[in-house]
């Protein structure tokens, strides 16, 4: 049998870093949590048996007490070409569940379910909406833009646009923390908004009722989809998002002239928001070195909210693909000591900064924060820790400040722990 070089040894790795590790989960699975959450959908998965497996585990632990349907789809099925026949008695199955109103149709990575051609499968079933969702990962490369493809679809096939457009109402468009929808709710009232849609939430209604809003702001820098259906129709959108200091004035400005709210009105509203997040920086500003890194496509914004606070960031790394919605945090970034912004990172490149910065803290996956935590230096999974609480506004900020300042504070721990395992 001929060995087996390894990337890392080869010539070709001289000058690229080896990528050889899982760099992320399947992406389907962002697509798969935002379509099992939907209260009334039963989603049906077309691939072969082997993302099954894989995707119902993920999917029970991180999405909803909900089953996947999906086909036997065996190397004989798939060869046989029963992918249709199979999705297509699934979709009769899922439609016999009690109170369900749609079917997401989740194709995946297997060539023959990737291109399975929509016209074949129902539209409707019973009083369920059949929608299919492509997201095979040759194409769609982290599970925030497969988020992404799954809204667009859903908007797509249930926004409603026939009636009254409301004006002073936005959609929202981002996976939060429960509390952020209030505070950012509480603070647009204030400034004349009638209405907030949050997308992608419980509500299979919220995306009908999207189609008459009066504006679209991604809170997060990768719905580009989803944009260009709401472009599709003549929706503005609004650009950036309300985190930190410069974003969230700049991001409230910006959506009050968009809705045509009464502009004295919103000055006022951003003048508050940046007095007080000004207040609380100056009352608790950070200090330290902090590498921030994840595949949740929101890094960018961490860390700018981060350095506004104080901190020196020297390097931040993201799942996403470099496009115009993350220019200006990066462009931000660049100008406030930020050596490098990466984009479709590899584990390989995050530890190699790590060496390279030597942080008092890292923010990363479970991997990187393990080679963090070898070096004897504070780390965090950024999912567990920084995605799972409020972000936004002054109170996001307060949050996510005030958790980075205590970790700051342990690295004497964890240089401890180091010693104490080096033998
Ligand atoms: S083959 Fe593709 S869809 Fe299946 S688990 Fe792997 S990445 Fe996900």
């Amino acid at each position: 049998m001929a060995d087996i070089i390894p990337l890392a040894n080869s010539a070709a790795s001289q000058s690229q870093p080896c990528k050889l590790h899982p760099q992320s989960m399947c992406p389907a699975f962002g697509s798969l949590r935002v379509l099992t959450r939907i209260e009334g959908s039963h989603p049906v998965m077309a691939t072969d048996t082997g993302c099954l497996y894989g995707l119902t585990f993920v999917t029970h632990f991180y999405g909803a007490s909900k089953s996947i349907l999906a086909p036997q789809l065996g190397t004989a099925e798939l060869m046989s070409g029963q992918v249709v026949e199979g999705t297509r008695a699934a979709i009769e199955v899922a439609a016999k569940e009690p109170g369900v109103r749609l079917i997401p149709v989740v194709s995946l990575c297997v060539a023959e379910t990737a291109g399975m051609p929509e016209e074949l499968l129902p539209r409707k079933i019973g009083d369920a909406e059949v929608v299919l969702v492509r997201v095979p990962a040759y194409a769609i490369h982290s599970h925030p833009e497969a988020k992404d493809i799954a809204v667009a679809a859903l908007l797509n096939r249930l926004a409603e646009r026939e009636g009254q457009v409301n004006e002073k109402s936005v959609v929202l468009l981002g996976e939060v923390f429960p509390a952020d929808p209030l505070l950012i709710d509480a603070v647009l009232r204030r400034m004349g908004v009638t209405e907030t849609i949050f997308l992608p939430g419980r509500s299979l209604d919220d995306f009908r009722r999207a189609g008459r809003a009066g504006a679209l702001a991604p809170l997060h820098p990768f719905y580009k989809e989803s944009m260009n259906v709401a472009r599709t129709w003549g929706m503005p959108i609004v650009g950036g998002a309300p985190v930190g200091i410069s974003g969230t004035y700049a991001w409230l400005k910006s959506l009050g002239s968009i809705l045509g709210l009464d502009p004295v009105l919103v000055q006022q509203v951003a003048d508050e928001e940046r007095e007080k997040a000004t207040a609380l920086v100056a009352a608790r500003p950070l200090s330290g070195k902090v590498m921030v890194t994840g595949y949740e496509g929101t890094e960018l914004a961490y860390a700018r909210m981060l350095v506004e606070a104080g901190a020196e960031v020297p390097y931040v790394s993201t799942s996403i693909g470099q496009d115009p919605l993350v220019l200006p945090d990066e462009l931000w970034l660049k100008a406030h000591g930020t050596k490098e912004v990466i984009y479709r990172k590899a584990l390989e490149e995050d530890i190699a900064a790590i060496d390279s910065y030597h942080p008092d803290l890292v923010f990363g996956t479970t991997p990187l924060a393990s080679a963090a935590k070898e070096r004897g230096i504070p780390a965090m999974y950024f999912t567990n820790q920084l995605a799972s609480r409020p972000f936004f506004l002054m109170g996001g900020m307060a949050a996510t400040i005030d958790f980075v300042a205590s970790v700051l504070t342990k690295g004497d721990k964890y240089r401890w722990m180091q010693e104490f395992f080096a033998d």
